[in-house]
């Protein structure tokens, strides 16, 4: 179990625990493959080894987790908070300055390479939960994994990607509209958290027992 630095505070990942237990005994989809033999700097599994763990648990636990009422809940409220974001942002001018600067400015947006780093196997399960199709592959040099010309091409983001507004748009903002666009992401934020919390708990828990059960 490692713990990772977010917001302030360390909190417990499963990422390491999820990468051991779904490994253990050559499960994982293309074993000895290209995928699962990239592993990244710290031992965690590099990004097409998450995406490629991530689409095993989908396609084993997928089904299972969508019948259970307490996750149907909690995936329609996080659509919910990701469709308020994104409308508040659009009104506020937010998505129009961000595309504006990911064309002008000479260093590109604030996505940059190497913040896919925070984006973990659980949070790329929630995406697939959630129908969003996942790229295999970076589509711009110099930029975080997941961003194309269009933007971010994942449904459910990192906690610091929802929350990052730069300098410049907080001045462009002001105050009371910073106010506005922080309140309309917390149900996102919400929801995300307590969806994560309840993925983890069951995945956790399924692999365990499928482990113990194991010859
Ligand atoms: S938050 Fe600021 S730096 Fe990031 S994309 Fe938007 S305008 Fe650019
Ligand atoms: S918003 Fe999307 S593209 Fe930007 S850093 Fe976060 S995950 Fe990457």
């Amino acid at each position: 179990m490692s713990f990772k630095f977010n917001r302030g505070c360390w909190v417990e990942s499963n990422e390491v625990a999820w990468n051991l237990l779904a490994l253990k005994g050559g499960e994982t989809p293309g074993n000895g493959s290209k995928e699962n033999s990239l592993k990244g700097s710290r031992g965690f599994l590099a990004m097409e080894g998450r995406i490629a763990l991530a689409r095993f648990l989908m396609d084993k636990f997928g089904h299972r987790l969508l019948a259970e009422k307490v996750i149907q809940k909690l995936v329609s409220r996080l659509n919910r908070g990701i469709s308020i974001s994104y409308e508040t942002m659009k009104e506020l001018g937010v998505s129009g300055a961000c595309a504006r600067c990911d064309g002008e400015a000479a260093e590109g947006s604030c996505c940059s390479t190497g913040l896919e780093n925070k984006i973990e196997t659980p949070l790329l399960l929630i995406n697939l939960l959630l129908g969003a199709k996942i790229q295999g592959a970076r589509l711009r040099e110099g930029s975080c994994f997941f961003l194309s010309s269009h933007g971010c091409t994942l449904k459910a983001r990192h906690m610091l990607c929802i929350d990052y507004l730069c300098p410049a748009v907080q001045e462009q903002l002001g105050m009371e509209s910073l106010v506005q666009m922080q309140r309309a992401t917390e149900e996102e934020i919400r929801s995300l958290f307590l969806l994560e919390e309840e993925i983890n708990a069951r995945i956790s828990q399924w692999l365990k027992s499928e482990w113990q059960d194991s010859p």
